[in-house]
């Protein structure tokens, strides 16, 4: 009975094209691109259309006690966005309009449907660009706001919190607030903002996102370089990075990565087959600047230090070839997916660390008898792992034992991916508990009933953090 009631008062708000109810639900609505999905069915799945339309949802919710899942294009890969039983999903593709683009402040203020290419084909022409780039276009923003979204750009122009500058949010108990604005900086209390980013959508509901945009460069070049070994490329990008040449993309593909992308996407490359058959591994770099003058001496600057380091050649790309090796780069999780990959592990550590990451991983594959392979952000630290293994409890172990190497290390379990569900139990097991109890504490004073995606749990487990 109560769901009748819940589904009335929605209907009566929303209008009964933007109310969905089970059973009968789209099956697109019902999960993300995680790996480990749950077959789950919500209440209902609503789509607003303005702030006062999600208040009203907030309001509806807190009525009658109900959970509250935000959910913009469903790209994350975390599990961060699947429902819970007897929730409502808040989907936002139906909030998706650029309310200021100001060329002077250099900001856009936008609703949180809006995906990534919705916000760059608006910026064409404008001499702007929002400069984050994590990958997935279809990605929404108030997606990439909650995931702290990365991605290959992050290297020169940093993550989603570095271009988030205000938010307008809905609390679970339907209050409407503001925090941060278009300003440059702000010392002006608890920082508001940059505690919702990255929060997967457990503390509020993003119904505005105030973006600082970066001037277009024109001017860009990417090289593709094969090295003979993996550590060849870790230590080469650390010395790059310290020239100050500031490379917008320092990717790592390992050499039966790259065949396999080649081979999805039909890629051209031009590598020669001597040097692809001693390649183990290849560094992208992309530079940007702003004069082809200024290109042409990077370029050589940069071509001197990846041969001093032992490149077994350098390539520069022709933009055709160089806009597919990223695209493919980007489609890189869908043909790990039809390969057969059970895990993507999202590990970031310091920059220095990412050789012995590495060394450690093979370590282990070696071990389980098993191929873990892939590509990573390596300027940034941020390694993506694929673990091909079917047998749940043997892939659980070779993820923690990762993990832990990771935060060995000094790294973090996620870099850009997120906790969501599926690493809700390792995070649990190695985070401090005293960093849990203040995290429950922050959840409680947003939301004391925890009814905002209340998949995140705060109680240590395993008692080994
Ligand atoms: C092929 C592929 C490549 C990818 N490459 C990268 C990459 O390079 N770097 C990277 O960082 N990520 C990458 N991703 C992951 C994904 O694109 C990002 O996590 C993205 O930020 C998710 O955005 P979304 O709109 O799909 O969010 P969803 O998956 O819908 O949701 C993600 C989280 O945000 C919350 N949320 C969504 N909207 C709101 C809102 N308005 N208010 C409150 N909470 C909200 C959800 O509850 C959930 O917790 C990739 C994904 C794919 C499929």
């Amino acid at each position: 009975m109560t769901s009748e009631v819940v589904r009335r008062e929605l209907v009566a708000a929303l209008g009964e094209a933007a109310v969905m109810t089970a059973p009968g639900l789209a099956l697109d609505d019902l999960h993300d691109e995680s790996l480990h999905r749950h077959a789950v069915e919500p209440l209902a799945v609503v789509r607003p259309s303005s702030t006062a339309e999600v208040a009203s949802v907030a309001r509806i919710a807190a009525r009658h006690g109900v959970a509250l899942v935000p959910r913009g294009s469903g790209t994350g890969l975390s599990g961060a966005a699947e429902p819970v039983p007897g929730g409502i999903v808040v989907c936002f593709d139906a909030m998706k309009r650029i309310l200021r683009l100001d060329p002077a402040d250099q900001v856009a203020v936008v609703q949180p449907g809006l995906t990534l290419r919705e916000l760059g084909d608006a910026l064409a022409g404008t001499g702007l660009r929002y400069p984050v780039y994590p990958g997935e276009m279809s990605g929404s923003i108030g997606g990439n706001v909650n995931t702290n979204a990365g991605g290959m750009r992050a290297v020169r122009h940093g993550v989603t919190r570095h271009h988030v500058l205000g938010l307008e949010l809905v609390l679970a108990d339907a209050t409407v607030l503001r925090c941060g604005g278009a300003v440059m900086k702000s010392s002006s209390g608890y920082d508001v903002t940059q505690l919702v980013i990255g929060s997967e959508g457990t503390l509020a509901l993003v119904t505005e996102v105030t973006l600082k945009l970066a001037p277009v460069l024109t001017s860009c070049a990417t090289m593709l370089v094969p090295f003979e070994n993996l550590a060849s490329v870790c230590q080469v990008v650390p010395r790059l990075i310290a020239t100050g040449l500031s490379p917008s993309i320092t990717e790592y593909v390992d050499a039966p990565t790259l065949r396999a992308l080649a081979a999805a996407s039909s890629l051209e490359l031009g590598v020669a087959p001597q040097v692809a058959e001693r390649a183990a591994a290849y560094l992208i770099v992309l530079l940007e600047t702003r004069t082809d003058g200024q290109m042409d001496a990077d370029l050589a600057s940069a071509s001197a230090l990846l041969e001093e380091a032992g490149a077994l050649d350098v390539y520069v790309l022709g933009e055709h070839a160089a806009s597919q090796l990223i695209e493919a780069r980007e489609r890189l999780f869908w043909v790990s997916r039809d390969e057969g990959v059970r895990d993507i592990i999202d590990v970031v550590v310091p920059r220095s660390a990412v050789p012995s990451l590495l060394d450690a991983s093979r370590e282990i594959s070696r071990r389980y008898g098993t191929r873990i392979g892939g590509c990573g952000h390596v300027g940034d630290g941020n390694v993506h792992l694929s673990v091909f293994v079917d047998d749940d409890e043997r892939r659980q172990s070779i993820v923690r034992e990762l993990l832990r190497l990771g935060l060995a290390v000094g790294g973090q379990i996620s870099g850009e991916h997120g906790i969501g569900r599926d690493k809700q139990d390792y995070y649990l097991e190695m985070t401090d508990p005293a960093l849990l109890t203040l995290q429950g504490r922050l959840k409680d004073a947003f939301d004391p009933e925890g009814r905002m995606n209340p998949f995140r749990r705060f109680t240590p487990r395993g008692g080994d953090a």
